[in-house]
């Protein structure tokens, strides 16, 4: 017989959204909760609750561990461009009959004295960033990284959590994690001579000071554009996302 485990709400994270959720859920420990991380990050922060990593093995894997779990409930977390987890969520949700929700900042949008191009990818990035050699400031995250491989004549700003495999030749390499403050941003896109910035359109509030800076610096910014989600029931904030968590019980 399997053993029923007191878990209920599985919550997919890796995100700031994700981590604020967890801290509220350890304050509620009356809805036994379990935050899932892909193992990405080499030194992932801890979430202050039971926590899981590693991938589940596609949508059959993932519908194994919510039924011998005993989970109630999911949320996803994941980042905007985690698309594949998304959509296995959202499958394994429809095949278990389990409610679902997303909790999803959403996107930045553009504002007076934005120079934005949105591109669909990193490869349509790196085509956009043209011929002539540029300063660019890449966020992109460092598994994006190797579609610039295919544009070495420009210098390479590269901002990631943990050290890509390859770097283009010419590149500087800043580890750091977020949230990143305007005037850091600001300074830093001058003290290298950005003349470019290329980003996720990831949203939220922890990584919006790069935008904050181009604008005041009058940079344009090449965005890559979020992948299409299946439509599920989203929300913006971890206490919208507690109270539909309440509503579950
Ligand atoms: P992805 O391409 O959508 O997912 C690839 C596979 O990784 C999934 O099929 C799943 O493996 C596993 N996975 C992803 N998120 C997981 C989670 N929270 N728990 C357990 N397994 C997970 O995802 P990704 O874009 O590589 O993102 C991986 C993680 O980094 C996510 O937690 C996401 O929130 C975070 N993150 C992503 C970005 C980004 O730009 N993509 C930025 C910041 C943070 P199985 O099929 O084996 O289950």
């Amino acid at each position: 017989m399997m053993h029923s485990s007191p878990v209920q709400i599985l919550l997919l994270g890796g995100t700031s959204e994700a981590s604020a959720l967890a801290k509220l859920l350890a304050t509620r420990r009356d809805i036994p909760a379990m935050v899932s991380l892909a193992g990405r990050t080499i030194n992932p922060v801890a979430p202050p609750i039971a926590f899981r990593i590693g991938g589940f093995g596609g949508v059959d894997g993932l519908c194994d561990f919510l039924g011998e779990r005993g989970i109630s409930a999911l949320v996803d977390a994941t980042h905007p461009f985690a698309e594949r987890m998304s959509a296995n969520a959202a499958e394994a949700a429809r095949r278990m009959g389990l409610p679902l929700l997303a909790l999803r900042r959403p996107a930045w949008q553009a504002e007076s004295g934005d120079r934005w191009s949105e591109v669909a990818d990193a490869d349509a990035a790196m085509q956009a960033l043209g011929k002539a050699p540029r300063r660019v400031f890449l966020t992109t995250g460092r598994l994006e990284l190797p579609a610039f491989l295919g544009a070495p004549q420009h210098f390479y700003l590269v901002r990631s959590v943990d050290p890509p495999e390859e770097l283009p030749p010419r590149a500087k390499l800043v580890l750091a994690r977020g949230p990143f403050a305007e005037e850091d941003e600001l300074r830093l896109m001058r003290e290298e001579a950005i003349d470019i910035l290329v980003t996720k359109n990831s949203g939220g509030s922890a990584t919006y000071g790069k935008i904050a800076a181009a604008r005041r610096l009058g940079l344009p910014v090449i965005l890559l554009r979020r992948p299409e989600m299946a439509e599920i029931e989203t929300v913006a904030t971890a206490e919208e996302a507690l109270a539909w968590i309440e509503r579950q019980g």
